[in-house]
């Protein structure tokens, strides 16, 4: 039983028999040719692929719904991006070479850049030209992949290279159990698809197409990203036992996520989901959460050329506010810079960029910039119950320079006559060990705190967030930390303003009952984790968490507390 590891793409294990997609034996070659009719092919094919998209997008959106959709629209978009394909084209023009050859080399050079980038939501909009590009080569070529439909008639796991988008529509669904891919990353479209199936998804699995060459059967964990070829029976009895339990589990989690999560005592408690990018917009349900705890505006940043205009911006932000009806949206202004870049913004190269020109600091430093996603945040506010929070703040001279730019937006409009909710709440990341300090000053001033564990952790224990060699000091557990959110949820409710979180640790089952005795007033995470944290606070009584978390405070390591959270969380989850 031979173990193939990848990333998680999406959750859940399942057994089922190997169809291996071969990719296809296309070679393009660098041959001269008749410019004219090679252009010509290019637009024949460019039209069939484009009709097809088409006939997919209605497809989809009958059977799977919007969300699935919405790829085949994004796919189009590439596919007539002039600006893109006009360099294949000149080299044609110029060079008198073929033009899936010239198209071959363009989309080679571009997916390179990306892959450079360190957001993995941008490296996998890279995997997404060359799907299309790909695509458009077989059309080029005159085969049609839409004829190549994929039927099977039993249980069967999909094993590629990639998936385009296009690919796993063409797939038969009947008895499709799971997907498992040598590349893409934890948001690419294999795994968009394969959640609104329902169905798990190991991706960026190295190896598998060559591993896989002489198994039959497959088992997948997706929520761990890893899988088994060709498991032994007694693994595959023991499996149809724990996948038992897990549907079980599942539907207690789906029957919580719909419904307020109230403490056994009796305390509601607010869970919200984190949002941002196009996927999660389009993809937003208000029936589950109670707003938005977090929206991230650098996707729209990351996902254009140039500065996204104040009309795209609020086009956007009014949608959101639109859909999390009368609900709370709390939208973050830019936070570019540490792992993030731009390259219209042409940021200094820095020997330490998570400690450089990052997030408020950029903001305060180009103003106008900051004044647009201001004015754009503001004009949405009239669309629903949105909030302005600022990341990154060490000083209370920044909250202050912060506000006053607020301000200075809300006259800008006001000389335009522009309505906006003048009653709009500011508050502030907590995720830096300064403004844990300061707390207690800048929760006069703030409306709200909002702790970002993801960055707390790195800076409290000075370890990388991306640095695989020091992960292992990536701790939640470690004692600072958690004395620090402590602290900074006491010095919040001494000023009277709510705490919530909005880092991966608010997610954190073993942490729920600690985060919930200290008094956290407001959870928020990816949608897929509300029903089981909303579950889990359902199972807990304020008072009884109170003395765990006092408890927690007084242990010495990581190892001591990690024993006491599972300890715990094991006790719960029987009962
Ligand atoms: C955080 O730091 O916890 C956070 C939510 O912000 P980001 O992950 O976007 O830096
Ligand atoms: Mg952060």
């Amino acid at each position: 039983m031979r173990k193939i590891t990848g990333l998680p793409g999406a959750k859940g294990q399942t057994i089922g028999n190997i169809l291996r997609m071969k990719p296809d034996s296309i070679v393009v070659k660098k041959e001269v040719v008749d410019i004219e009719a090679e252009i010509h092919k290019f637009r024949m094919a460019q039209q069939t692929y484009g009709n097809e998209l088409d006939k997919l997008y209605e497809e989809t959106l009958i059977t799977l719904g919007e969300d699935a959709a919405a790829i085949m629209k994004a796919y189009k978009m590439i596919l007539f991006d002039e600006e893109f394909f006009k360099k294949a084209l000149k080299r044609v023009q110029d060079e008198r070479i073929s033009i899936d050859y010239a198209i071959s080399e363009e989309q080679k050079a571009v997916s390179k850049m990306f892959q450079m980038i360190n957001d993995p939501y941008m490296r996998e909009r890279g995997a997404d030209i060359e799907n299309v590009c790909k695509e458009l080569i077989t059309y080029i070529n005159g085969k049609d992949p839409a004829t190549d439909q994929i039927i099977y008639d039993r249980d069967f796991i999909v094993v590629a290279e990639d998936l385009s988008p296009a690919d796993t529509i063409r797939i038969d669904k009947k008895y499709l159990r799971g997907m498992i891919t040598e590349r893409g990353g934890i948001t690419s479209h294999t795994v968009i698809l394969a959640k609104t199936l329902g169905i798990p998804a190991v991706v960026g699995a190295t190896g598998i197409m060559e591993a896989t060459e002489n198994a039959s059967k497959i088992f997948l964990n997706g929520g761990e990203g890893y899988a088994y070829l060709d498991p032994e029976d007694s693994f595959i009895k023991e499996y149809g036992v724990i996948k038992k339990r897990q549907e079980k589990e599942m539907e207690l989690y789906d029957k919580a996520a719909i419904k307020q999560a109230i403490t056994l005592d009796g305390i509601p408690i607010s869970v919200c989901t984190n949002s941002g990018d196009m996927e999660s917009i389009e993809g937003f349900r208000e029936d589950i959460c109670d707003g938005v705890g977090l929206f991230r505006t650098e996707f729209l940043y990351m996902s254009e050329k140039d500065y996204p205009t104040e009309e795209k911006q609020y086009e956007i932000y009014k949608q959101m506010a639109l859909k999390t009806n009368g609900k709370e949206l709390i939208i973050r202004t830019l936070d570019i810079g540490g792992d993030k870049q731009l390259d219209y913004m042409n940021l200094p190269s820095e020997s330490n960029p998570f400690l450089g020109y990052r997030a408020i600091r950029i903001c305060l430093d180009r103003k106008e910039i900051f004044l647009t996603q201001l004015r754009a945040i503001l004009r949405a506010s009239n669309y629903g119950h949105v909030k302005i929070m600022f990341p990154m703040i060490v000083t209370v001279e920044e909250l202050r320079m912060a506000k006053q730019m607020v301000k200075t937006a809300m006259t800008q409009l006001e000389e335009g006559n522009i309505p906006y909710n003048k009653e709009i709440e500011t508050g502030i990341m907590i995720e830096t060990p300064a403004s844990v300090l300061i707390s207690d000053k800048l929760a006069k001033e703030a409306d709200f705190f909002s702790i970002g564990t993801n960055d707390l952790i790195q800076y409290t224990t000075a370890t990388d967030r991306m640095n695989d060699k020091v992960q292992y000091l990536y701790d939640v557990c470690n004692l600072s930390v958690l004395k620090a959110v402590y602290q900074v949820i006491q010095n919040g409710h001494k000023a009277g303003i709510k705490v919530g979180m909005c880092g991966e640790a608010a997610s954190d089952e073993r942490l729920t009952p600690v985060w919930l005795g200290f008094g956290l007033d407001e959870f928020s995470m990816v949608p897929g984790q509300i029903g089981r944290i909303k579950y889990i606070l359902g199972k807990l009584s304020k008072k009884e968490v109170e003395k765990l978390a006092a408890k927690v405070l007084e242990l010495d390591t990581i190892h001591e507390v990690k024993e006491v959270l599972n300890q715990n969380i094991s006790n719960l989850m029987e009962k």
